[in-house]
């Protein structure tokens, strides 16, 4: 007797090394990854709004490192978005998301929809107090409500072993990392540190709404970070001067409107004046319409 080929021989060269399963209904997904777990494999997930770059797809790479199986979504949340916020015209190359997803190889695509997610007279929302109130609470409110609401809803669809999400997003991960605490729920927050284009920029679906001029603009964020950097390195200990530091930096960059510059308390996101323990330098600005965050952590662990 012959031995037949397997199915996908040849098939290797031109063909992701995982064929992703995309699916949209609440169920289908419980079901897949319920029966990846009775086969005893473990599962990580990896969030996300598409517009998919290096920093989601590090995200993705770090997760399959992490588990047997790795499930992603792409979902743009309403509920994280204010009113003059930019929840329409955010980008939604949905192709390209799923060949760049299933490159990376993930093997189940969430993709739910708004009306299932919330459903007509859900009336749900979960707030992660003090924490989801300072620096983009604070600019952006309702957003981190809306930020752990969707991530509770789902995890609880989900039910991963493990989540994955970016240090570019500090303070959404230090929050989600408390809501799971406090709900305890059984599932271990790791974080991706953040993916940066070469000239320092950190990698963000809102970058596609920058022109070249306004690149040039944004990387103000990035250098006023390095050089905050460079002053904590030789010792520099207090936050006014840190901050004074970035905001230096950011003269240079005439069309960078900044929003804030704060130095927080890694863990609990409360302003310090001197750097004692591990701290964040979080800032944000704008770029003609376009608002940018980013981070550095530094200190102790
Ligand atoms: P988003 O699609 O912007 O909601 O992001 C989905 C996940 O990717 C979040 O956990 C983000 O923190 C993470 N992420 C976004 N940008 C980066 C980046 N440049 N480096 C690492 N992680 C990122």
């Amino acid at each position: 007797m012959t031995a037949r080929p397997a199915p996908d021989a040849g098939r290797e060269a031109s063909w992701p090394r995982h064929r992703m399963r995309r699916e949209r209904e609440i169920a289908i997904v419980r079901r897949v990854v319920g029966g990846w777990k009775r086969l005893g494999h473990r599962v990580a997930f990896v969030p996300t709004m598409g517009a998919i770059h290096e920093g989601h797809l590090g995200l993705v790479r770090r997760a399959r490192a992490s588990a047997e199986r790795v499930v992603a979504s792409i979902f743009v949340n309403p509920l994280q978005f204010g009113p003059q916020e930019d929840y329409k015209r955010y980008p939604r190359p949905r192709a390209r998301d799923h060949a760049l997803l299933a490159g990376a190889g993930v093997d189940l695509l969430w993709e739910p929809r708004a009306q299932d997610l919330y459903p007509p007279g859900e009336c749900t929302r979960v707030r992660v107090t003090g924490l989801g109130d300072v620096l983009e609470g604070g600019s952006r409110p309702g957003h981190f409500e809306g930020v752990a609401t969707v991530v509770l809803k789902l995890l609880h669809v989900v039910e991963p072993h493990l989540l994955w999400m970016g240090q570019k997003d500090a303070q959404q991960a230090r929050l989600v990392e408390q809501m799971c605490r406090d709900l305890h729920l059984p599932v271990t927050v790791r974080r991706g540190a953040t993916v940066r284009e070469p000239g320092g920029l950190a990698c963000s679906s809102r970058n596609l709404y920058l022109d070249l001029a306004q690149r040039a603009q944004a990387v103000g964020l990035s250098r006023g970070l390095a050089s905050a950097l460079r002053a904590l390195r030789d010792g520099e200990r207090s936050a006014a001067r840190i901050i004074g530091v970035v905001r230096r930096v950011w003269r240079e960059y005439p069309d960078l409107v900044p929003d804030y510059v704060s130095v927080v308390d890694a863990h609990t996101f409360q302003p310090v004046r001197r750097v004692q323990s591990r701290v964040l330098v979080a800032v944000a600005a704008r770029v003609g319409k376009t608002r940018l965050i980013d981070n550095l952590e530094w200190g102790p662990p």
